[in-house]
């Protein structure tokens, strides 16, 4: 579903990314971890195209993301394309970025609607569903000023899985919560999993990555320095620089 091939990606004379290898099968959830500034962030942006990649291959689903593949050419794809594309990629960002104007179901109902043409009444009836599948079929009606981090996390997933995406993306979704708030997320993210959804989470949940996770691959300087089970990378690292990490984190 993700497949990296030497990801390269700078920001002016820093370069960020540095030939990142690393390939995620469908219904395969994949715990990227690593050092702050290590390169999580630009990976995950780069993979819904929210950043463009200097070198390497980096595709999703089988399509190179940014270009169509035609007469066996590359062909950059237009702002219209590319947007189509990321509607097929749901992301949760560690802040909660909900429309705060707007009820949690509004906040479900928008893209559907607004993008995707859904008929109100059968992306209302999906929103409450998709609610209720986060454990909020009571919160309908709320404001994000109204929900507790963790309650307005699980919005913004349910909001995310709106689009009906091929693929999931986190980043630190829980690092900005209260500890006991963390566990409700974690659930979501465990049930999403084990409905074979396809995911890449960036996280410190040591936990949520040995239970959870089919690989979990350990970035540091801008490449994936280890990857594997995460009994391999997690249990018996083989690089220093991934034991250094893991004595911090655990
Ligand atoms: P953290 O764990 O702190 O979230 P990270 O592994 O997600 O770190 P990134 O956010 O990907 O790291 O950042 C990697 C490096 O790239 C950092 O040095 C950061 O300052 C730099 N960087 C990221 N985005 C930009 C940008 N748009 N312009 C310039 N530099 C950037
Ligand atoms: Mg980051």
């Amino acid at each position: 579903m993700v497949r990296a091939e030497g990801v390269c990606k700078s920001f002016g004379h820093l370069q960020v990314l540095q030939g990142i290898d690393l390939e995620v099968r469908r219904g395969e959830v994949a715990v990227l971890l690593g050092p702050s500034g290590s390169g999580k962030s630009t990976f995950l942006r780069c993979i819904n195209h929210l950043e463009k990649i200097d070198a390497g291959r980096l595709a999703v689903d089988g399509e190179p993301v940014g270009y169509v593949e035609r007469d066996g050419r590359l062909h950059e794809l237009r702002e219209k394309e590319v947007a189509a594309r990321r509607t097929e990629i749901g992301m949760v960002f560690q802040r909660f970025n909900l429309f705060a104007h707007q009820t949690a179901l509004e906040n479900v109902v928008e893209a559907p609607i607004q993008v995707k043409r859904t008929p109100r009444k059968v992306a209302e009836h999906r929103a409450r569903q998709l609610l209720d599948r986060v454990g909020l079929a009571d919160k309908a009606t709320s404001y994000p000023s109204q929900l507790s981090g963790g309650q307005q996390q699980r919005v913004a997933i349910a909001r995310a899985l709106a689009m009906d995406p091929k693929l999931m993306l986190f980043d630190e979704p829980t690092s900005a919560l209260d500890p006991e708030l963390v566990g409700e997320v974690l659930d979501v993210m465990r049930d999403l999993a084990g409905d074979g959804m396809t995911m890449v989470v960036v996280t410190h949940e040591i936990g949520f990555a040995r239970e959870v996770a089919d690989l979990v691959a350990f970035m540091d300087g801008g490449v994936v320095v280890e990857t594997g089970s995460p009994q391999e990378v997690l249990g018996s690292p083989r690089h220093e620089r991934t034991r250094s990490f893991l004595s911090k984190v655990l």
